[in-house]
């Protein structure tokens, strides 16, 4: 073996050895810091300058980098590009001359002032065959360009690249509420642990509260399902648009929603939740083809440090049960 693949092989035993122990200790498995390492293997594996992972975003017809050397986040429509290419035509694209090839999109050239000398994509499939994204490799360090046995040489990053795609759409879509794109209660545990927890700890107050649609079972009821449909989707939106930077909602239940707010005291989140009230109230919403007003009770409260989640949600359950009691469309606290 030549003293340059044994070399080769030494970087490439790094990579993996970092991406294993990082894995391993990682235990938010922030596909981002996966994704960075597969390109930089990439990268290694066949000796270029840079990599990026490109997702195929089907709903949005569009391609965005999950991880791109030397670049932010780019995001081109579908198609388009030697990226786009490669996915339409599903086969490796080589192109050891971009600038003279009509699918080359000199753009990104163009806004950073890098200049693309040769560049591979491999498409990249999950495990039923279906293309969900690409694996670029662009500048070759060697003059002669890109060629077949660089395909081989990467086949093994953009395979484990595929497997990590999937996954994190899966969880990502199991995170997700369909019906109001809003995050479900798995979504709220899984920011609950990776970043309220922490500021829970760092003695920053949390404040939430737990809304739910009055008398949404007789929307239902006179209007169908479809116009409920509507409905949580109505105030979904409304909810979605009162969250300042760091507030999150969530979809908790079928016509409950919970909105966290860090360093926010329990005033200032009754405040909030009064005023999207009264937002909801005074706003009518088409709900398959009928006009309606809704209205929602809201409990406050502010989390206790010493209380489990279940316990503090428990708190704010009690608050809304009294709003519902005392003729909704009220915030309790
Ligand atoms: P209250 O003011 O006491 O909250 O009365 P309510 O009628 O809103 O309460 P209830 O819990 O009796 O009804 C909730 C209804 O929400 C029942 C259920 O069919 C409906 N629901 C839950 N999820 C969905 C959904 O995804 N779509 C539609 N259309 N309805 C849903
Ligand atoms: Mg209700
Ligand atoms: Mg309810």
């Amino acid at each position: 073996m030549s003293q340059n693949s044994e070399k080769n092989l030494e970087a490439i035993y790094d990579i993996c050895d970092r991406l294993y122990t990082d894995m391993c200790n990682n235990q938010n498995n922030d596909h981002s810091v996966l994704f960075s390492y597969l390109t930089e293997l990439g990268k290694t594996l066949v000796g270029a300058d840079r990599a990026s992972f490109w997702k195929w975003d089907k709903r949005k017809n569009t391609l965005w980098t999950m991880s791109a050397t030397g670049t932010g986040k780019i995001e081109i429509p579908d198609g388009t590009g030697l990226v786009g290419k490669a996915m339409r035509e599903k086969r490796i694209v080589i192109t050891n001359d971009p600038y003279s090839d009509p699918d080359f999109n000199p753009s990104v050239d163009k806004k950073t002032g890098y200049v693309t000398k040769s560049v591979l994509v491999m498409p990249v499939a999950d495990l039923n065959g279906t293309y969900i994204g690409a694996f670029q490799i662009i500048n070759k360090f060697s003059d002669d360009g890109f060629n077949e046995e660089d395909t081989r040489k990467l086949s093994l990053a953009a395979l484990i690249c595929g497997i990590a795609l999937e996954s994190e759409t899966f969880l990502e879509e199991s995170h997700h509420d369909k019906l109001t794109k809003l995050k479900n209660r798995m979504g709220f545990y899984s920011d609950f642990s990776k970043k309220y927890q922490k500021l829970l700890d760092a003695g920053t107050p949390l404040s939430m509260f737990i809304s739910d649609i009055d008398k949404f079972k007789r929307v239902n009821d006179t209007y169908g399902h479809n116009a409920g449909d509507d409905v949580l989707s109505f105030v979904a939106g409304i909810l979605a648009g009162s969250c300042r930077e760091n507030d999150s909602i969530y979809r908790w239940g079928g016509e409950e929603f919970i909105m966290l707010m860090p360093d926010t005291k329990l005033e200032e989140s009754v405040n909030i939740a009064n005023s999207i009230r009264e937002h909801i109230a005074a706003t009518e919403v088409n709900a398959d083809g009928n006009t309606l007003n809704v209205t929602m009770s809201f409990g406050c409260h502010i989390f206790d440090p010493a209380l489990t989640i279940e316990e503090n949600i428990s708190k704010a359950d009690e608050h809304l049960y009294t709003a519902k009691e005392t003729g909704r469309n009220k915030v309790v606290f």
